[in-house]
């Protein structure tokens, strides 16, 4: 007898929407058909969309070291509640960064103690950890991340180009792919600095010091090192279509690159920001409207891999002042991203079948997961979404669990409303609230079973 069932719903299939029953046994998707047996639990899911869960390729939850920006507990409870099952975690913002094994271990540590859901970690590329990769390869991290952007973390310097280049070459030899922050490290500072010595420190002020050449100059900087280094590239929150068309174009030619858009880059635009100011500022910045639209054609034409939340929060007063330069460059979005993109995709004619492909199948491939997550499919992890796609409602700071709960969209109406969700066959949400008491997320590495431990 089957563990549990759903029937009635529209599930996103590799074909398009298409009404099934699926059938869950042991944690796993067992069977995907027109009609089922007997089960201990049936799901009637009529009129519901039933997705596979949304696998994040860009999340910051900040623990170790900075868990009061947000997490693993408050991160994962707002990804739980977005239809989010797995993570995948950035090296950076956490105290230590993750840049050599003990660092992982420690990482691994904190997730393990408070995640609910399933997560992957990046490691990081930085000046001199050149010779951790290959043990942080080895331990399991599904893939590297560098800024080509200087930073000031404290614990995460950026990879000028002589670093860029070689640990490019160091990780095409072990078969990695390295991550990218797109953006130019001498223009951006310059014209900041210029701005700020002008008095300026207006919303406008941090788009003129990011105007999109320094976007697309670094991505096709990036391109050209990947290229001679032949490292697979993975180009994370493009915000042009401009830099979309040279990374398909590297693509067309032979190149391995991948390519990430975000949420709030597809939902708001640079004058969302001007009316926001702090709570909107992310690098790079919210773009024009007609950007904002070229992305959706990317969307479209395929030439966007990985859709994601780059959920980045910091403490409430850090997203607030009228000093643009001091507010914390970040959104908090994880909770947010799939109905988001369901709104707008739907609305602008998207198929919801490759959307999930954009939010799940493809992001779980690049985390090397694409054996167990990412699919409603027999063999598949029982990770699951039941989406509501007609119960409008209307977003508050107390529908939102993360730490900090800021959001620029609040007051914005929805359509779409998270209503159940299972992790490995286990409730995370049901009726669009949190199941309490749950946690037991498990790491998720590439050919490894979920859970082991560092060697
Ligand atoms: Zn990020």
């Amino acid at each position: 007898m089957l563990d549990l069932k759903i029937e009635g719903a529209r599930v996103a299939l590799p074909g398009g929407l298409q009404e099934a029953a699926v059938g869950v046994e042991g944690g796993q998707i067992v069977a995907v058909e027109a009609l089922l047996g007997a089960a201990k639990r049936t799901v009637d899911a009529r009129g519901l969309l039933l997705l596979p869960g949304v696998v994040d390729p860009h999340v910051h939850f900040s623990e170790p070291g900075r868990g009061h920006w947000e997490g693993w507990a408050h991160g994962s409870r707002a990804a739980a509640a977005g239809g989010v099952t797995t993570v995948v975690e950035m090296p950076l913002n956490a105290i230590p960064a993750t840049v050599d094994v003990d660092a992982l271990r420690l990482k691994v540590a904190a997730a393990s103690a408070g995640s609910r859901v399933d997560y992957a970690l990046w490691g990081g590329l930085m000046d001199d950890n050149r010779a951790e990769l290959p043990g942080l390869h080895a331990a399991g991290v599904c893939g590297f991340k560098a800024f080509m952007l200087e930073i000031d973390d404290g614990s995460f310097r950026y990879a000028p180009d002589h670093v860029l280049y070689s640990g490019m070459g160091t990780l095409a030899g072990l078969g990695a792919r390295l991550a990218v922050h797109a953006e130019n490290s001498a223009l951006i500072h310059g014209l900041s600095r210029d701005l700020r010595a002008r008095g300026r420190h207006d919303p406008a002020a941090w788009l003129e010091a990011h105007p999109p050449v320094s976007e697309l100059e670094p991505v096709q900087r990036a391109l050209l090192f990947a290229r001679d280094t032949g490292c697979a590239l993975h180009l994370v929150h493009l915000s042009l279509p401009e830099s979309l068309a040279a990374a398909a174009a590297a693509r067309a030619a032979g190149q391995d690159v991948t390519t990430e858009v975000c949420a709030h880059h597809l939902t708001l635009t640079d004058g969302d920001f001007l009316r926001l100011g702090a709570v909107a500022k992310c690098a790079p910045p919210l773009r024009d409207p007609g950007r904002v639209e070229g992305l959706w054609a990317a969307v479209q034409a395929g030439t966007v891999d990985c859709l994601a939340s780059d959920h980045s929060p910091a403490p409430s007063a850090d997203k607030a002042g009228d000093d643009i330069w001091r507010a914390w460059g970040g959104i908090n979005g994880i909770q947010l991203t799939l109905p988001l993109l369901l709104d707008e995709g739907v609305h602008r004619g998207v198929d919801v079948a490759r959307l999930s492909r954009l939010l799940s199948g493809n992001p779980a491939r690049l985390a090397g997961l694409g054996d167990r997550k990412g699919r409603v499919a027999p063999g598949f992890d029982a990770d699951l979404v039941l989406v509501h796609p007609d119960a409008p409602w209307t977003l508050r700071a107390d529908h939102l669990h993360s730490r900090h709960p800021w959001s620029p969209f609040l007051g914005r109406r929805f359509s779409h409303r998270v209503e159940t969700v299972w992790r490995r066959g286990e409730r995370l949400v049901e009726g669009g609230d949190l199941v309490p008491g749950v946690a037991g997320g498990l790491w998720q590495r590439p050919g490894q079973p979920a859970g082991t431990p560092i060697a």
